[in-house]
């Protein structure tokens, strides 16, 4: 499976807006992180979208997004749903609905905040998105994988993270909940957010997603939605071995693995989606 970055950054990317701190104004590429989101490209080519960052359409001209077969949200903050408008030109070429799939809570804010596009009064020109949506009620699977919801802790919203094979990508959170730990055993990458050295009430500092990453024991773990006190290289160069920070546009391959073992706990952990 073919993992690909196409945003890092927390929700007001890097550079920020008027910033003039020393990462905003970074010639470093590695220092420019659009609003978080991943491609997989799974054995079978099924390409899942992980969230639909507000700059989705940026990110699928320059890294080459030519279709998405399922779109997984991990929760409904704006910087990883408000690309969901521009979904319609993969409909329009795949000549199909997406399956776009969350916690019941997620669908409904979604729902809420996109209301035009699930409203039949609005006028059909061509112009809307065509979800469709899928409330989550345990590991399910896409192009022959399993997909396994992580419950995780996001301040005081209860956020979802996917385990795909040994890959898992937990963005968003400041906790794992005790019933997520058994899930993430074995993982061979493990992405977790990483927001900045100061403490947030939402966000884990580095420090303690260093602290997680260890007790987590992925072979490699790449930290995601940083702000600009992260600085790329300067950041990297703190990290212990097996550890460092993800920027948009990297790319790896991670191997596919069973997870029949894990499906007992995984569906006991679906009571915890919310
Ligand atoms: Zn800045
Ligand atoms: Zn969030
Ligand atoms: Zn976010």
């Amino acid at each position: 499976m073919r993992v690909t970055f196409l945003g890092t950054g927390t929700s007001a990317g890097v550079p920020v807006i008027a910033c003039e701190c020393a990462t905003c104004h970074s010639v470093d590429p590695h220092d420019k992180r659009w609003r978080p989101s991943i491609r997989l490209v799974l054995d079978d080519n099924t390409t899942v979208l992980v969230d639909a960052s507000p700059d989705l359409r940026a990110q699928a001209l320059r890294f080459g997004l030519t279709r998405v077969d399922t779109i997984l949200l991990t929760h409904s903050h704006a910087d990883h749903v408000l690309g969901l408008d521009d979904v319609r030109i993969f409909n329009f070429r795949q000549r199909a609905k997406i399956p776009c799939v969350g916690s019941a809570r997620t669908l409904a804010q979604v729902r809420e905040m996109f209301a035009y596009v699930f409203d039949p009064s609005t006028p059909r020109g061509g112009g809307l998105p065509k979800l469709a949506l899928r409330t989550l009620v345990g590991p399910f699977s896409i192009g022959g994988e399993t997909v396994v919801p992580i419950p995780l802790v996001h301040g005081t919203l209860p956020v979802l993270g996917f385990r795909i094979g040994a890959f898992a990508y937990l963005t968003d959170c400041n906790a794992i909940p005790d019933v997520s730990w058994r899930l993430l055993e074995g993982l061979d990458v493990l992405v977790l957010d990483a927001l900045r050295h100061k403490p947030h009430a939402t966000h884990f500092t580095l420090q303690d997603a260093v602290g997680t990453a260890r007790r987590i024991g992925a072979r490699r773990t790449l930290f995601t939605h940083m702000s600009h006190d992260l600085p790329h290289n300067a950041t990297c160069g703190m990290l212990p071995d097996g550890m460092a920070l993800a920027h948009d546009g990297l790319e790896l391959d991670v191997s596919v693995m069973d997870l029949n073992l894990l499906l007992p706990d995984a569906q006991a952990a679906a009571a915890h989606y919310k």
